[in-house]
């Protein structure tokens, strides 16, 4: 069985949506092969329609914000746009339930825009049941969708089979509960030949409230699901060939990447490849069960990328580089503290009671260096450090990071990675214990020639 996630651009209008239904129709072709008599599914995992997230988020601070009637409007017209792509449900009453079902989930949105309104505050609680509508729509819609064109679906409520905990918009899935939910309702679908059809990115606490997994977690929930379900394979289609060997709206002469092992793929997302949401080869890991990328664009030349355990050997030392705008680093100096014992548990403690995570370390005698993305708690984390350190913060960084399983055995890579960059002032550099990345932490107004001298010099040769 294999999870077939479809992100924002494959499902944002008609022509892509019967995009979907063609590819899902090929799966299933393969899937019922006289070979293969247990066969079962796929399932479909989608995200919101193509911008409907951001459009949501936006209105949610409308509505905080006081503006009922803008954040009503705005309502009004998302609805009209799944109601015009729901035009491609072709069963009259699949049809009609499913423009019900939307026109419901924005009458209830218009409910809660009034509410906030009067209120003047979005509660974290309330920002994700708004955005999670996008997902609960756009799984509904396209569930409706391949059953009207013959392809036996159901759709499933992720909140009934998504268990997480309670962070808000971070949302942690719990693998022995979500695995029991599956199993109690996905499970009998997949036995009757169905093909389950559940939102990515959306979730459920145990009490039932709604949550979500976080920007771009449609990836995870595809993941999560395929992991708790045993799948085969988790796919992933997006509007990219699969992994490139740069961030194709920086680099133009980018390739595709055939072949990444885990370890690299968790690096590369993590440090900024947003074609993966970081967390998504965790549960893959765990199960051992390989993840492609795919182009839904293009479903009749499949290139793809195929993340497994390891990958056959390649003559390149650098498969690809990621990179990531919007850095803040946090220089925290203490003459009198650094060398005593505790002292770098108590920083670590302070971002981390704080709910900001640290990506990029480096430390010298006197000093610790932190990068972060999320600056939301940096006035309160840096208040505190005050009391033992002086800090100072440099916001509008940028971190570059190459990634490749084959610079364990390159000891000179660090000194040509330095060459080919040039006289580019690097405000820190690391390199991780398994040697399998290098991080430049650099401005980032130098970023995009940085990215493409780096591309250029170590990514040019065709990948095998
Ligand atoms: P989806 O809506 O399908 O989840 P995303 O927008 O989240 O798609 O991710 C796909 C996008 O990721 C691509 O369109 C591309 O611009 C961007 N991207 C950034 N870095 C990379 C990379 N190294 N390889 C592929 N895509 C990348
Ligand atoms: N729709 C969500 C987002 O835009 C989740 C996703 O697309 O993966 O972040
Ligand atoms: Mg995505």
């Amino acid at each position: 069985m294999i999870v077939m996630k479809f992100g924002g651009t494959s499902v944002a209008d008609r022509s892509a949506i019967e995009r979907v239904v063609s590819i899902v129709r090929a799966a299933r072709q393969v899937a019922i092969q006289p070979e293969s008599p247990d066969w079962r599914g796929p399932v479909v995992v989608v995200s919101a329609l193509g911008g409907a997230t951001d459009r949501l988020l936006g209105i949610a601070a409308q509505a905080g914000a006081g503006d009922i009637d803008g954040a009503r409007d705005h309502l009004r017209a998302l609805c009209a746009r799944h109601l015009e792509v729901a035009g491609i449900v072709t069963q009259p009453d699949e049809r009609r339930q499913v423009e019900q079902f939307i026109r419901d989930a924005f009458g209830d949105l218009e409910r809660i825009a009034g509410a906030l309104g009067v209120l003047g505050e979005v509660t974290p609680r309330w920002l994700d049941a708004i955005a999670a509508t996008g997902e609960i729509v756009s799984s509904r819609l396209v569930a409706g969708t391949l059953l009207s064109q013959g392809l036996a679906s159901t759709w499933v409520d992720a909140r009934r089979v998504v268990v997480t905990g309670d962070t808000h918009f971070a949302a942690p899935p719990l693998v022995p509960e979500t695995t029991d939910a599956l199993r109690k309702i996905v499970d009998p679908l997949l036995a009757s030949r169905r093909i389950p059809v559940v939102g990515g990115f959306v979730g459920a606490n145990r009490q039932g409230v709604t949550t979500t997994l976080g920007r771009g977690g449609s990836d995870y929930s595809a993941a999560i699901i395929g992991a708790c379900l045993d799948a085969s394979e988790i796919q992933i289609w997006t509007d990219v060939d699969g992994m490139l060997t740069a961030d194709p709206r920086i680099v133009s002469n980018v390739q595709v990447v055939p072949h990444l092992s885990f370890a690299e793929a968790s690096e590369l997302a993590y440090f900024g490849a947003k074609v993966l949401h970081p967390s998504t080869i965790q549960p893959a890991v765990g199960k051992n069960i390989p993840v492609r990328i795919l182009n839904s664009t293009r479903p009749q030349d499949p290139v793809g990328t195929l993340i497994t355990k390891d990958r056959p050997p390649s003559d390149r030392p650098l498969t690809a580089v990621a990179s990531k705008q919007g850095v803040t680093v946090v220089d925290i100096t203490s003459t009198r503290m650094l060398d005593s014992h505790g002292f770098l548990k108590r920083i670590f403690e302070v971002f981390e009671d704080h709910g900001t995570s640290v990506d990029v370390v480096t430390t010298s005698e006197v000093s610790v260096s932190v990068t972060v993305d999320n600056t939301r708690h940096l006035p309160e984390i840096v208040a505190t450090l005050e009391a033992v350190a002086e800090v100072t913060r440099e916001s509008n960084m940028a971190i570059v990071c190459a990634v490749g399983d084959g610079l364990q055995d390159d000891p000179s890579f660090v000194s040509h990675l330095l060459e080919a960059i040039g006289g580019v002032p690097i405000r820190m550099l690391s390199q991780a214990a398994a040697r399998r990345n290098i991080t430049l932490v650099i401005h980032e107004t130098d970023l995009e020639s940085v990215l493409r001298r780096v591309h250029d010099r170590f990514c040019a040769k065709v990948l095998t």
